[in-house]
């Protein structure tokens, strides 16, 4: 577990119950890092992110929350600077349509606690098309020996 979940009550990888919390309670939560994307749909700067060349075997959920939200391979190597995925855990996610900074884009949310991720694509890799561009702070990874 990442020092983030330790002091955040709502984080759980199993109760899937929509969790409604205010952003000034999140705020008291989440480092002002994971804050500032999930709450505040904030981007991390390109290749900087932790989980940007990163290809261990496992599952990544929600930092936030816990969330499942995608299996490793789903990922592929993307030359864009941040984790990018082909597909994502149906049931994990969610997506809204983001026209700020003069760009028509779809946003991708968390669908248990209503946190950014990040953004999809449809320039990514077969089977899908789809590039899932997420924020490597808003992913928490868990090898698969650990499940
Ligand atoms: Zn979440």
């Amino acid at each position: 577990m990442q020092n983030e979940a330790k002091n955040n009550p709502y984080y759980s990888r199993t109760d899937r119950t929509t969790v409604n919390i205010s952003n000034e309670e999140w705020k008291k939560i989440l480092s002002p890092e994971l804050y500032a994307v999930a709450r505040e749909a904030a981007t991390e700067r390109a290749f900087t992110g932790k989980y940007n060349e990163f290809d261990e075997l496992g599952e990544y959920f929600c930092a936030v929350c816990g969330n499942h939200l995608f299996r490793s391979t789903e990922k592929f190597s993307s030359s864009c600077g941040w984790p990018s995925f082909f597909e994502a855990d149906k049931e994990g996610v969610y997506y809204k349509r983001d026209l700020t900074y003069g760009m028509d884009r779809v946003e991708v949310l968390c669908k248990r606690c209503d946190s950014h991720l990040g953004h999809v694509f449809d320039d990514g890799p077969k089977p899908t098309g789809l590039r899932y561009c997420m924020n490597s702070v808003s992913l928490e990874f868990v090898p698969d020996e650990q499940i």
